[in-house]
């Protein structure tokens, strides 16, 4: 079955979107009272409450989002109406977008095209379901809690969720994404992308000094400063070559290309993972921001 224990109270949950394995981790916390942690969209979501039903949880009481990015939130509503007695969580920022997700749908598509119909359908979460989560917040399941920490940079609305019992930080997007083994090594960096942000939150995220770092795409990895430290290093390489692109007026190819030229990053991935293709995804948000601060002077 596609649900794994990480630990007594935590376990992953790998619901295939199109038939494809890892691609969002969804995890289930289990104190007295059951969280999880990004439902993902529609289609991921029904096999996430198979999983659920699998391993007889029965009700769930809150769904936390790490932001509400589509491919982490989409399904929100479906959770909502499976599980009556739930609530769904997420940054302030975020909350009026859940209820009417009109908004949300039309940038994805903007930025993924037709690939969103992957997702299924998505509606709102009924109003007074929703909660705004405040930074610091103490989200007591009976026997295990996690602290809401707003992490931004990523998106404006990214938050974290720290357990400190056993030291797992659950992070969402705000640090990257997993390419091949080892680890996560990629920021993630959608527009509005904010490196800056982005450093200052996985700084605040090294200040728990987690052992273990739950990454949305994908799964648990231990030695998490070791991960944290690659990705902050990484991320304040883009953020100067960005600016550097801005400045000769490189196209996201020629940004790309710069890229892998200044970064040991290649080495880090199996060829497998056509690093390229993806990369450039990972690099919109930060060419983006380059020409950004440019304009601003
Ligand atoms: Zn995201």
């Amino acid at each position: 079955m596609s649900l794994q224990r990480i630990s007594d109270k935590i376990s992953v949950i790998d619901s295939p979107l199109s038939g494809m394995r890892r691609v969002l981790g969804t995890y289930l916390i289990e104190g007295e009272k059951t969280a999880v942690i990004d439902p993902g969209p529609t289609n991921q979501t029904l096999g996430v409450i198979d999983a659920l039903q699998i391993h007889g949880v029965k009700e769930l009481d809150a769904v936390l989002l790490s932001h509400i990015h589509l491919d982490h939130g989409g399904g929100s509503w479906k959770m909502a109406e499976t599980y009556p007695g739930s609530f769904v969580y997420c940054h302030p920022r975020g909350a009026a977008h859940m209820v009417d997700p009109s908004k949300l749908k039309a940038g994805a598509e903007r930025l993924f095209g037709e690939r969103v119909l992957e997702y299924g359908t998505i509606t709102g979460v009924p109003s007074d379901r929703m909660m705004e989560s405040s930074d610091g917040e103490i989200i007591d399941l009976g026997g295990v809690i996690l602290q809401v920490l707003w992490t931004p940079g990523h998106s404006s609305h990214s938050q974290s969720y720290w357990e400190p019992d056993s030291r797992t930080v659950f992070v969402g997007d705000a640090v990257g994404h997993v390419m091949g083994e080892g680890g996560p090594v990629v920021p993630v960096s959608p527009p509005p992308h904010n490196p800056v942000r982005a450093v200052e939150s996985i700084d605040r995220i090294l200040g728990l000094r987690p052992e273990t770092l739950c990454i949305a795409h994908f799964g648990p990895h231990e030695n998490a400063t070791e991960h944290l430290n690659r990705i902050r290093n990484r991320s304040i390489l883009w953020d100067r070559l960005s600016i550097q692109a801005a400045k000769e007026g490189m196209d996201l190819e020629e940004f790309t290309s710069l890229v892998l030229e200044e970064d040991e990053l290649m080495n880090q991935i199996e060829e497998s993972h056509s690093p390229e293709r993806s990369l450039k995804g990972g690099l919109l948000g930060f060419h983006m921001y380059g020409k950004w601060k440019l304009e601003q002077g």
